[in-house]
């Protein structure tokens, strides 16, 4: 359907009713059933050859808006569609969920002068920015207590809260305060659609990738008792307590490695120096080497874990007095383990009112509205308070 002429005859048929889009609703990748949304596109499927033919042979522009029609699509080789005109400029094809079907339908309507858009940039068109990315984290959330907060936020509850410090304006400092309270949750905002990232070090055969199994209930790395086996950062996510967590074992930290040793370890120094929590594990069964020390004194915010309690103690009182003792063969102490990793990721527990920035974007404007007021720029403060929630 390359011919101009046709193609311009569909432009008018558009120009009549409005900007002909369409955006993939489901994900990407194979399902039972896809789902497509279409705005002001009806006239362009009528258009002669019709690409939607009804088994009721009614004209796309003529269904019974919330009827569900089974029809076909496509003038070649027609594809089984379900129909529905859910408002007067707006359809929803359901075809089959194979990215053949979909990427076929897309064709045929990209060739008629349909504009093809992500279902983000449909939303935020729709909906305006700040509530496409309340949906959008939403879709994203990997727990339900991560979903529930989001869903908070698209509830009103960040939006009211940017508002009360728009009208607590000109009063600065009260509406710094109330800004600092929405500003300080934006990390763990972000954490609600990403896990939290929990790096392990240890030196080989201590048992790191026994915990990380035992911690995440399955098996995941490879456990042999040969050091140096976990060549790469090699990543589990789990959920503790409902919070999505991240759990990364790294190559066996040691002096004495080859190329690729090496490469492993550059790569797991990397995942530590971002990650939100770096935990230490030493054999408690052995008594403390170099590198123990070494890895206590490089990281002294880690958590640290005396594994294999189920073996006699070599440490003694040399033992760090905050270690919590575990067994990753018996899973002694795992309980206790997991409570510290939660109390160190989550220090403060959000409640159903919390207002708490849940996109980048959100913590970045927020960051602009409070350096604004460190300047006792009000006009500008507001400027970007007003940006977050209904920028488009
Ligand atoms: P990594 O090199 O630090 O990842 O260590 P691994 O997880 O591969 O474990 C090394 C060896 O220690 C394996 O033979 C494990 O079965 C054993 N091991 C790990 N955790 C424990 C534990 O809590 N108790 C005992 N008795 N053995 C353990």
């Amino acid at each position: 359907m390359d011919d101009p002429d046709s193609l311009g005859r569909y432009a008018e048929i558009a120009s009549n009713s409005g900007v002909p889009r369409v955006a993939r609703l489901t994900p990407r990748g194979r399902g039972a059933v896809a789902t497509l949304r279409l705005e002001h596109a009806a006239a362009i499927l009528d258009a002669d050859p019709p690409l939607f033919r009804a088994a009721n042979l009614r004209p796309a522009s003529a269904q019974v808006i919330g009827r569900i029609v089974f029809g076909s699509f496509g003038c070649d080789a027609p594809e089984d569609v379900v129909y529905c005109r859910r408002e007067e400029q707006v359809i929803e094809l359901h075809c089959h969920g194979g990215d053949a079907a979909v990427a076929r339908i897309l064709r045929d309507l990209r060739e008629r002068g349909v504009t093809v858009e992500d279902w983000f940039e449909q939303e935020s068109r729709r909906l305006g920015l700040f509530a496409a990315e309340c949906r959008s984290a939403l879709a994203r959330a990997p727990t339900l207590r991560t979903a529930e907060l989001i869903l908070a936020q698209n509830s009103g509850v960040l939006q009211s809260a940017v508002e009360r410090v728009i009208a607590a304006l000109p009063e600065t400092s009260r509406a710094a305060r109330l800004l600092e309270e929405i500003w300080r949750w934006r990390h763990f905002g972000s954490r609600l659609t990403e896990p939290w990232r929990v790096g392990i070090v240890g030196r080989p055969n201590v048992g790191k990738s026994s915990l990380i199994n035992a911690l995440a209930g399955y098996e995941r790395s490879i456990v042999f008792d040969e050091p140096g086996t976990t060549r790469d950062v090699v990543t589990v996510e789990t959920a503790f307590r409902g919070w999505p967590v991240q759990i990364a074992d790294t190559a066996g930290l040691r002096t004495a490695a080859g190329p690729l040793e090496a490469e492993g370890m550059r790569r797991a120094r990397d995942y530590l120096a971002t990650a939100d929590l770096v935990l230490m594990v030493f054999d408690r069964s052995q008594p403390g080497a170099a590198i123990d020390l070494q890895l206590l004194a490089e990281f002294p915010t880690a958590l640290v874990a005396a594994n294999k309690c189920d073996l006699p103690d070599a440490w003694g009182n040399t033992t760090p007095s905050t270690a919590v003792q575990v067994s990753a063969t018996t899973g002694q102490g795992l309980g206790e383990l997991v409570d510290q990793i939660v109390s160190r990721l989550v220090p403060e527990t959000p409640t159903a009112t919390t207002a708490i920035p849940i996109s980048h974007r959100q913590g970045e404007t927020l960051g602009l509205a409070r350096e604004a007021l460190l300047r006792n720029d009000v006009e500008a403060a507001v400027t970007a308070l007003r940006e977050m929630l209904t920028s488009g």
